[in-house]
């Protein structure tokens, strides 16, 4: 088999991952590169990569469990709420109990681990079941959720479901994944954001919308986001809702936070452009991206402590 290529694309967890330590973008993004192959030397990084945290694993699991649901209520085949989380719940037993034995050894791409298995950190049997409970509680939830029961209603304006699609804005490929992308049936656009965390912020939320928002732009409307007219522009809606809260917030596009999303990506590629060795060949070397400080509160949250030597 061919080997590909570690190609360079802007994303918005790359841009987070970059502003909070230049080594974990460099681990992320370039130092696990071919530990999916078991004998590599990039194995222990790559399995590290792939580690989640309780509530992240909680966010991909009510993720996970939303698309499906979706997915079947586009075909017909919607779940009662009791079995919808009756699955849920064993899914997330199943993915658990898979951790604590350690099948991220074997699988870390399919069966990635928790964070605390992997560094040995006590949770409690009490805190595993509050964590499935919740789980299980927002899965229950979207039955009840108004966005979620609007979008089974529409099902013939939903265009994209949790799909990983690229595309090019000054100069730069970027990727992105949209929850859910809806047409809102006089011409706009609804990109639905699920949130499942207890906090967030307004400002960051809406800065990832506009990232967003510029693709629909550019994919479903023909505008380029750097010039796009403010009617085109205005056409775009972001909106998060949160599972956990019920909480809900409507952001609209405007061409001052399109074009301050424009200039974000801009510079935070020609800045991750700058630190490589080869741009061309997007190669980068370990000691071009340093460690934060010794003693940082972010290294005892990074599933890489192992590997920068702060577990
Ligand atoms: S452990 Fe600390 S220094 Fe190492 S990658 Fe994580 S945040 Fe950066």
């Amino acid at each position: 088999m061919a080997d590909f290529k570690n190609e360079f694309a802007w994303s918005w967890s790359r841009h987070r991952a970059f502003e909070e330590c230049r080594r974990k973008y460099w681990l992320n993004h370039y130092g696990f590169w071919g530990g999916w192959r078991r004998d590599d030397p990039a194995r222990e990084i790559y399995i590290q990569k792939r580690l989640n945290t309780r509530p992240q694993w909680l966010g991909s699991l009510v993720h996970e469990q939303a698309e499906r649901l979706l997915k079947e209520g586009l075909q017909g085949r919607a779940l009662e709420p009791d079995r919808a989380v009756e699955r849920a719940t064993r899914r997330a037993w199943s993915m658990i109990r898979e951790s604590e034995r350690g099948r991220y050894r074997d699988d870390p791409k399919r069966m990635p681990g928790f964070v605390e298995h992997y560094y040995g950190i006590e949770v409690s049997p009490e805190q595993w079941e509050a964590d499935v409970s919740e789980a299980a509680r927002q899965v229950a939830g979207l039955f009840d959720n108004p966005v979620f029961d609007r979008l089974l209603r529409v099902r013939g304006q939903i265009r994209e479901i949790e799909e990983l699609r690229q595309f090019v804005l000054v100069d730069v490929p970027i990727w992105v994944s949209l929850d859910v992308l809806v047409a809102d049936g006089e011409g706009g656009f609804v990109v639905i954001d699920w949130k499942t965390g207890r906090g967030h912020h307004t400002e960051s939320v809406a800065a990832q919308l506009a990232v967003y928002g510029a693709y629909v732009l550019q994919t479903y409307l023909g505008e380029d986001p750097t010039c796009a007219p403010p009617d085109k522009v205005g056409k775009i809606k972001g909106m998060y809702v949160n599972l956990r809260s019920g909480e809900r917030e409507v952001l609209p596009l405007d061409p001052e936070s399109l074009a301050q999303t424009v200039e974000q990506i801009g510079g935070s590629a020609a800045a991750m452009r700058a630190a490589l060795t080869d741009v061309e060949e997007n190669l980068a070397a370990v000691d071009d991206f340093p460690m934060l400080p010794e003693g940082d509160p972010a290294c005892s949250r990074c599933p890489f402590r192992g590997t920068c030597g702060r577990a």
